[in-house]
């Protein structure tokens, strides 16, 4: 992408709205507005990165085995009102009548319209296990919408359920979801620590948060800080193996990590000193395991093998998709900007010519945009005839961890320079040797 052919309106100064570095940053490097309390247009660089975290927790849960279909963000009232829960839900769901006078309500979870899809088209055990998700908009009319996309009201939620025949396997299916939400943090460059949490209105007694910390977050959390040593890493993992599954968890749920709301001083204490943590932290997903608390009031069951018929054993599982860049933001960012992990990057790297309208650096950064492109890198070519500081103020707020300066000085010299947004280190290179070093970064993306 040129810069002077992109919708890129970064702001100079900062929004007297914004009260937290992430919603900050979104706001002054254009990637979001607002349009109502807790409303948001996701403009184009906010855009992409959206689009490239939807990515990764598709891969993430198909690679798990879940299977993705999309329910409607409207919903009639009557399903909640199977379920009990129109009326026990609160004001924080947005009611809405119909020119047909039908109650209908903006969805603000599917436990009701999934099950509602399971008792239609399932009914035998045979056809379990089962989970379906969507990444779908949801409504909550929050009390009080604030730092941005992370407390919204209009959100955009991952949020998958899983239906099995007994609780062994629901189980597995917690863990399953436990397991592929780690790997789904991990590459998106955050360390999410599953927390035991309390189950609120969707139910249920298992339950585990995911928190990134950060100084900005919500919640109080009491932690053993050996937790944030645990990583995933490349391990292969056959997400139908029972043991192998639930042993990752006990690996990552043994060590004393919770919210204020589970939070019990007396085990507390038995955390070593000098490990005994506590601090803030933002809440990117939770996983719930509440066996038949819907299949039941909505009549989902299934027949078993000896010919019975049961309820389904359900739970529910949800990643907070557009609340998850504003807490990238939070846990990686400088005094100049964003510093995109190279997994969500709204563009893998960016060109800044330094001396626009140069013959040889022009054809240096054109030559350098169509090598990248052809390795299947989209890179930003800050093309502006603009000041280089400016230019480079310009790519330190938006945060591509990659830069290639050019300028008629090195092209002297034969060489570019690699910067790198994180250390801010460079390297003199040859434009061929540049793409290549780019190229192997991104390799396997
Ligand atoms: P919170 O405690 O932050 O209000 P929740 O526990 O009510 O969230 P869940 O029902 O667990 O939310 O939803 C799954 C995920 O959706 C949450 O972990 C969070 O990441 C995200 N989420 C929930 N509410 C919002 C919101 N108002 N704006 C943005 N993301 C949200
Ligand atoms: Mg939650």
């Amino acid at each position: 992408m040129r810069l002077t052919r992109y919708f890129l309106p970064v702001l100079k100064e900062n929004p007297a709205e914004a009260q937290i570095v992430s919603h900050r940053y979104m706001l002054r490097a254009g990637m979001i507005k607002q349009q109502a309390a807790g409303i948001y247009s996701w403009l184009p660089l906010g855009y992409r990165v959206l689009r490239r975290i939807e990515e990764i927790v598709h891969q993430e849960q198909v690679r798990a085995g879940h299977i993705p279909l999309l329910m409607p963000t409207l919903q009639p009232a009557d399903l909640w009102r199977e379920s009990g829960r129109y009326d026990d839900y609160g004001q924080e769901m947005l009611r809405i009548t119909d020119r047909q006078k039908r109650e209908m309500l903006y969805g603000p979870t599917n436990e009701e319209m999934i099950t509602d899809i399971f008792r239609a088209h399932v009914n035998s055990y045979k056809d379990l296990p089962l989970t379906l998700y969507h990444i779908q908009w949801k409504f909550r009319d929050e009390m009080r919408p604030r730092f941005g996309v992370m407390r919204g009201r209009e959100f955009l939620m991952k949020d998958g359920y899983n239906f099995d025949v007994d609780r062994d396997s629901a189980l597995h299916a917690y863990n399953r979801h436990m397991v592929s939400y780690l790997r789904t943090y991990e590459r998106m460059g955050l360390t999410a620590i599953p927390m035991r949490a309390a189950s609120g209105p969707i139910g249920g007694d298992n339950t585990h948060e995911f928190l990134v910390l950060a100084q900005t977050g919500e919640s109080e959390v009491f932690y053993d800080d050996r937790v944030t040593g645990l990583k995933l890493g490349a391990r292969d993992i056959d997400y139908d193996d029972r043991a192998q599954v639930a042993k990752v968890c006990e690996e990552f749920t043994t060590l004393y990590a919770r919210t204020d709301e589970t939070h019990d001083e007396a085990v507390f204490a038995g955390v070593p000193e000098a490990h005994r943590k506590v601090g803030r932290g933002i809440e990117v997903g939770q996983i719930f395991y509440f066996g038949t608390k819907y299949s039941e009031s909505m009549g989902a069951t299934v027949v078993t093998a000896d010919g019975s018929r049961v309820p389904v054993e359900m739970g529910s599982h949800g990643i907070g998709v557009s609340r998850l860049l504003g807490a990238i933001i939070e846990a990686s960012h400088d005094d100049k900007g964003i510093i995109w992990p190279e997994g969500v990057t709204p563009f893998p790297v960016g060109i800044v010519n330094l001396k626009q309208g140069d013959g040889a650096a022009d054809a240096a950064c054109e030559g350098l945009y169509k090598a990248l492109a052809a390795r299947g890198l989209e890179a930003l070519y800050d093309d502006r005839d603009e000041r280089a500081g400016a230019k480079f103020a310009t790519m330190d707020l938006i945060g591509l961890p990659w830069r290639i300066t050019v300028g008629p000085r090195g092209l002297a010299n034969g060489v570019v320079e690699v910067t790198s947004r994180r250390t801010g280190e460079s390297e003199e290179m040859s434009p061929e040797a540049a793409v290549d070093r780019i190229a192997q970064i991104y390799a396997g993306r």
